[in-house]
């Protein structure tokens, strides 16, 4: 995960009169209890532009785990999630239904990430009694484009290791690690650790090999983050927040 900057325009698809008409009816379904999944228009939140500008600003790679999003893959994502959230105690409510077409919160995931076994519904915050006032609340999830990953979270080789409690969450939800299991026991983000470990391989055989031919560190560590640590490298979270350096 890495720091990402927002394009300042919004998205038309996301301001146009389907998108006030749709959050009426939301809205008014919210407040009489009636609010269903399916009030939520992918074809506005998911609309026109959507993806692919999120995709720009993100170097085509998931905002949470930094895998490649080339092509076709990617999902929109709600920060705040719109239908429901949970807690990682278990309690549960309405959703942040009014931020379904706003800009600010979306991003591009992943479906794994994305997906019921990792994010979910899930938006812990560690003062829950604040929960619906946005500018109080303090979320557990980083938020790639309100914060710099690296404040709360660091890398030893290949591995993610929190700095803080939201740090700590956020590995956990994401399983940055791969420690969840499925049915069969397996890991369920095996290829991601392995991918990582795989860069990582790559980045510290270039960097001991600098480091050893020139006994110059710090230029070995220039090159190894100019090759490995650019916006648009897979994993360059990794390399910019490694413990070793
Ligand atoms: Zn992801």
């Amino acid at each position: 995960m890495i720091k990402l900057t927002k394009s300042k325009d919004a998205p038309a698809v996301l301001t146009s009169d389907d998108a006030k008409n749709s959050m009426t009816t939301i809205k008014a379904n919210a407040e009489n209890g009636n609010l269903k999944a399916t009030d939520f228009e992918s074809k506005i939140y998911d609309g026109e532009g959507v993806k692919s500008l999120l995709k720009k600003d993100q170097n085509d790679k998931c905002a949470y785990c930094e895998v490649t999003l080339a092509g076709d893959y990617g999902v929109v994502e709600h920060y705040r999630p719109k239908t429901k959230w949970k807690d990682i105690k278990g309690n549960e409510g309405l959703g942040y239904y009014w931020l379904a077409y706003d800009w600010d919160n979306l991003l591009c995931s992943c479906d794994i990430c994305n997906n019921a076994a990792n994010k979910g519904y899930l938006f812990p915050l560690s003062n829950p009694n604040k929960r619906g006032d946005t500018n109080e609340e303090q979320p557990l999830l980083i938020n790639p484009y309100k914060e710099d990953p690296g404040d709360s979270i660091e890398f030893h080789e290949h591995i993610a290791v929190h700095k803080n409690k939201k740090g700590e969450v956020t590995i956990e939800v994401f399983d940055l690690n791969g420690k969840k299991k499925d049915k069969k026991g397996e890991p369920r983000r095996r290829d991601l650790v392995e991918c990582r470990k795989n860069i990582w391989g790559q980045a510290k055989y270039l960097f001991d090999l600098l480091t050893e031919q020139s006994q110059d560190t710090q230029q070995a560590i220039d090159t190894v983050r100019e090759l490995f640590g650019k916006d648009e490298n897979m994993f360059a979270g990794m390399i910019r927040y490694q413990k070793r350096w």
